[in-house]
């Protein structure tokens, strides 16, 4: 196989198409170990430097998929639904919108991620709920959708395993950013965690993996189609994350700020986007018609307080203490906080969600390296957002950290991160753009 795959990587590289026996060969062939990294990473960077054809995306798609099992769900007795987002800052959306959809009549049950460099992981949020498991066994994650209708786990090992490895060598071969790596990567969990629906947050701007609108249209084209293809009902939505969504940023205090939302209250911006997803999953379930149905079904679910019970059913079902969720940061406690002041007066023009992402992560919030461990606790948490006026020394944002060098290097992260100023910020929509759930049975 390795003289294949060199061959494989100077055809690539010269920008002609491999077949599906070729892609299909390769990852199962590096999946079983019969392939080594060096040459694989030399694979990998020919796809990132030529691209992919749609024809390629879905074959690299469907074989990664097939590199492990592939869930059933269909005897769960609800529609089933997942969702996905690109990742961003402050993105608590799963944890909202994921409940709404369960207290309107579909399964969610979803295998989530960790934080990846600057952006926050659903997994690691939950985490913060004292007791909660997410590595739940197939047989254990079954009985929960089933029972619960709502189950949110770590990726399984046996779960698009291609993907695992593929992933790790990715990340240290400089060619996580390629969209056919990215979209292939994420539909195949997808397409293996066996919902019949898929919505996806296709994130934008600073803080997200797509920078421009363009880039993340072609993105969101690239994991519609395979979806589809392989008998899915596939919808996007683009939304915005130039700035983060919300003001907490961190494990603990999203969970806090995503029971608020799902209280009624909450900031505006994760009301909207979460509602909005929301909406599209219940039209991707097929529970409601159109999208306006969709949304007043769930603002509903949040009005009567069903979603919230469903999200405190499902923390106890995984072990966790729902009486948490009451409290403030969970019940995490004994963290050095500091104000990050304004050094004028003038409005908050810019806040940017890349850099504020690192201060997070700075102070505790997410990993530096593969494995480390991460403090529940930690996070940023904004005082203002942008187009607020602020005096002199009045705090536009605080750190909380398990140290005071973590909170240093956290608000010093917030001083690259945070623009005043006499100009009001640039006007941004924080849904972009949909692409409408179709396809599937
Ligand atoms: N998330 C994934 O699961 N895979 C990628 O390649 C990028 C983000």
């Amino acid at each position: 196989m390795s003289h294949d795959i060199r061959r494989l990587s100077e055809r690539k590289r010269r920008g002609e198409e491999l077949s599906a026996e070729e892609i299909g060969g390769l990852v199962e062939a590096y999946t079983a170990g019969a392939i080594d990294d060096a040459p694989m990473a030399a694979w990998l960077m020919a796809v990132c430097c030529a691209g992919m054809t749609d024809e390629e995306t879905w074959r690299l798609t469907d074989a990664m998929a097939r590199s492990g099992e592939m869930l059933d769900l269909s005897g769960v007795g609800r529609p089933t639904v997942d969702k996905h987002s690109t990742g961003g800052v402050g993105d608590k959306v799963t944890l909202v919108a994921a409940p709404i959809a369960a207290a309107c009549g579909a399964c969610v049950a979803k295998m989530s991620g960790r934080g990846l460099g600057h952006t926050g992981g659903t997994i690691d949020k939950l985490e913060a709920v004292p007791g909660l498991r997410t590595d739940l066994s197939a047989a254990r994650f079954l009985a929960q959708a089933r029972e619960v209708g709502l189950v949110v786990a770590a990726q399984s090992a046996s779960l698009a395993p291609a993907d695992g490895k593929m992933y790790a060598l990715r990340d240290a071969t400089g060619t996580v950013d390629s969209r056919a790596l990215i979209a292939a990567s994420i539909m195949s969990k997808k397409i293996a965690a066996g919902s019949a629906a898929i919505v996806l947050d296709v994130t934008v701007g600073s803080g997200a993996f797509m920078r421009s609108a363009d880039e993340a249209r072609a993105l969101a084209e690239l994991m519609v189609a395979p979806g589809r293809r392989a008998g899915r009902r596939v919808g996007a939505v683009l939304t915005d994350m130039s700035t983060p969504l919300g003001r907490a940023v961190g494990n603990a205090i999203e969970v806090e700020e995503a029971v608020q939302v799902l209280r009624g209250g909450g900031p505006g911006d994760v009301r909207e986007v979460s509602l909005t997803i929301a909406g599209w999953m219940l039209v991707a379930a097929g529970t409601a018609a159109e999208f306006e149905d969709g949304l007043a079904r769930a603002r509903e679910a949040v009005a009567s307080g069903r979603a919230l019970d469903c999200l405190a059913r499902m923390v106890e079902a995984q072990g966790g203490d729902a009486g948490a969720l009451e409290r403030p940061m969970l019940g995490h406690r004994g963290h050095e906080v500091g104000a990050w002041p304004a050094p004028a007066a003038g409005i908050v023009t810019r806040i940017d969600a890349r850099g504020v992402g690192y201060a997070a992560l700075a102070a505790g919030a997410g990993r530096r390296h593969k494995g480390d461990d991460i403090d529940p606790a930690a996070g940023v948490r904004l005082l203002r957002v942008e187009g607020d006026e602020v005096e002199r020394g009045e705090a536009v944002a605080e750190a909380m950290a398990g140290s005071p060098d973590r909170l240093r290097e956290a608000l010093a992260e917030l001083d690259g991160a945070i623009v005043i100023s006499d100009r009001a910020p640039e006007e941004r929509a924080l849904v972009i753009e949909t692409t409408p759930p179709e396809g599937g049975a």
